[in-house]
């Protein structure tokens, strides 16, 4: 199934496509000190697909705190988080905010939190190369 979802300007647009249908996507309230600022609600699947299109490179802020192995798209034109990436031994991955998806019935949200303080930085990457979309591409440029 296509989940399609941007940022609310439109500049970062999600083409995230859930390998089999999407009833059940997990929507984790992420405890970290920027996602409870931003009200960040995380969704991934290890065996889905993202596509991220940004038209104005120009106007997105990749703003990386603490153990710096996140980076979290900020639109610097609306101030939406449409999307969290992470570099692991080269390989990039991601996970998606399900507040900027539109296609999305809010019944299929298995709403959940998530709180990762004190999680090493080998356990915290660990997790995400299992947990996080692992195929990731970025489009810059418009489409
Ligand atoms: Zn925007």
């Amino acid at each position: 199934m296509l989940l399609t979802g941007k940022c609310h300007c439109g500049n970062i647009a999600l083409e995230f496509v859930w390998d089999g249908d999407a009833t059940e996507i997990p929507a984790r309230a992420c405890g970290c000190t920027f996602c409870v600022k931003h009200g960040g609600v995380w969704t991934s699947n290890p065996t889905s697909k993202l596509l991220v299109a940004i038209q104005d490179a120009a106007l997105v802020s990749r703003y990386v705190f603490g153990t710096r192995t996140a980076t979290f798209f900020v639109c610097s034109r609306c101030g939406a988080v449409p999307l969290v990436t992470s570099k692991i031994a080269d390989h990039l991955y991601a996970v998606v905010n399900v507040n900027v998806l539109e296609n999305v019935d809010p019944s299929w949200l298995r709403r959940g939190t998530a709180d990762f303080e004190g999680e090493d930085v080998e356990s915290r990457l660990a997790r995400r190369t299992r947990n996080w979309i692992a195929d990731v591409r970025i489009a810059e440029g418009g489409a």
